[in-house]
């Protein structure tokens, strides 16, 4: 855990937020900010910066991601289409420096 991170927080239950589900390698929240009627954020439980700091030990952690994105879609979200993003660095988005992917639907996204 870091102690600085507010993901880490919501993680270890410092700090509230809407738990969708959870594993024991991600959990699922709702985004405090939405971008579509269905904004989620699948964070991994261990504190890892960006994409850029995965190492091949964290080969498990990413396949996690992918798995929950589609267990969200499959028995959550009645298998409706889905938009999957990940910000990598301040200059192209990332506002939170704990690895996380963007679980976004219900809504036709035409930009990037
Ligand atoms: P990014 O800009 O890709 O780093 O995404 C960070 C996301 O975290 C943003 O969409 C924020 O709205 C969201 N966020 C920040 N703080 C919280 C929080 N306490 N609970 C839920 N979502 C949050």
């Amino acid at each position: 855990m870091n102690n600085d991170c507010i993901f880490c927080k919501i993680i270890a239950g410092d700090i509230p937020a809407e738990i969708i589900t959870q594993n024991n390698d991600v959990i699922v929240i709702k985004d405090i900010a939405p971008k579509a009627p269905t904004h989620y954020l699948i964070i991994p439980k261990k504190h890892i910066k960006d994409i850029a700091s995965l190492t091949a030990d964290d080969d498990k952690i990413a396949a996690s991601m992918i798995a929950m994105a589609q267990h969200i879609a499959g028995d959550l979200n009645d298998g409706q289409d889905f938009r999957l993003i990940m910000n990598n660095g301040k200059s192209v988005g990332q506002s939170v420096f704990h690895l996380h992917c963007h679980y976004l639907a219900g809504k036709k996204m035409t930009d990037l």
